[in-house]
């Protein structure tokens, strides 16, 4: 039985149509197949000043364990160039432009925390260009 992946995709940096498409390819090449997918919306950045957002949500059925999964997905980040990661600093998260960002949203609705995955992700509920996309696709993750 596969598990069934609710993934969030942003790209704020180059050609961020390009890099929401790539890194679609990627998943399903590497991780299971999109079942499902959002359009695409325009968002300012958040948390930091910079360049609007692209953003997407899509469900992926894979094979992965919520580790590999996310092995997977900072994988496909690291080959389409996003190097610098956030990092907390004074107490206040630092934010980068990145040419891709992919978190895990859901799995399985598993609830799961160590210092590398947190699910449900921790800040669904605060973010509109993941409640949007999340409404268009009927997805309600009760947060
Ligand atoms: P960010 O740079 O904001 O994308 O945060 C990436 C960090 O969040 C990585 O170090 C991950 O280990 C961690 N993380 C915790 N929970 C999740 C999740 N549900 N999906 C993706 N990354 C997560």
């Amino acid at each position: 039985m596969p598990h069934r992946a609710v993934i969030g995709l942003g790209s704020n940096k180059g050609d961020r149509k390009f890099y929401l498409t790539l890194s679609l390819r990627l998943i399903e090449w590497e991780i299971g197949a999109v079942v499902r997918s959002s359009s695409v919306i325009e968002t300012p950045s958040w948390g930091f000043e910079s360049d609007p957002f692209l953003n997407q949500v899509v469900v992926v059925e894979t094979a992965l364990e919520p580790l590999q999964l996310l092995d997977a997905l900072q994988s496909i980040e690291r080959r389409l160039g996003r190097t610098q990661k956030s990092r907390i600093v004074d107490g206040k998260p630092e934010y980068h432009a990145r040419t891709i960002d992919l978190d895990i949203l859901d799995y399985d609705g598993l609830h799961y925390h160590d210092e590398r995955l947190t699910l449900p992700h921790p800040h669904i509920a605060e973010r509109e260009f993941v409640l949007v996309p999340l409404r268009e696709l009927g997805i309600d993750l009760g947060h």
